[in-house]
């Protein structure tokens, strides 16, 4: 499979932009105001979970949205919050896979293209293999809520990645 399809000429920066739409957030936002003493005593941020204040839960999982006419998703790496009942839930399913089992959570990342997506109502399912939980949004009118549903054209991909590639990796530009 080829990744032709996201080979596309960026308006932003007017490189051309290849490979299939996936970003990640190293951690929810909250993560920022956490004074650097706190982190590594009282709160705690990994590759995939976070712990702020000892209280306030957090696990990385995968939004998919599909695209139109394209083999493979556009995948957002993004934090959901999770009582601390389901974060320890969801710890020990990581040891014993079940199936069926969802944790609800809120949105804890705010997208770039899209009105505030902070708060959004998810649910987190554990998948088994070592994969990442993915993310069931909430069935609103909101736009991401729709994408997620509806799935997006490549055209509509395209104009997310190009917003993303350049919210998320304010750098890019001053490369050359
Ligand atoms: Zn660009």
């Amino acid at each position: 499979m080829s990744d032709e399809g996201f080979s596309f000429r960026c308006s932003t920066c007017d490189e051309v932009h290849v490979g299939t739409p996936s970003f990640s957030y190293d951690a929810p936002i909250y993560w920022e105001s956490v004074p650097e003493a706190e982190r590594g005593t009282i709160s705690h941020l990994t590759t995939d979970t976070c712990v702020i204040e000892g209280q306030h839960y957090f696990v990385c999982a995968c939004l998919e949205i599909p695209i139109h006419g394209y083999a493979e998703p556009f995948v957002w790496g993004v934090w959901s919050s999770l009582s601390a009942e389901s974060f320890g839930r969801l710890a020990a399913l990581r040891e014993a896979p079940v199936d069926g089992e969802s944790f609800f959570g809120w949105f804890c990342n705010q997208l770039p293209f899209y009105p505030d997506t902070l708060n959004l109502k998810v649910r987190v399912h554990p998948r088994s293999d070592g994969l990442r939980p993915f993310l069931e949004l909430e069935p609103t009118d909101h736009p991401l809520a729709v994408d997620y549903r509806e799935g997006v054209t490549i055209d509509r991909a395209r104009q997310i990645m190009e917003a993303a590639l350049h919210a998320c990796v304010p750098d890019a530009d001053q490369s050359d």
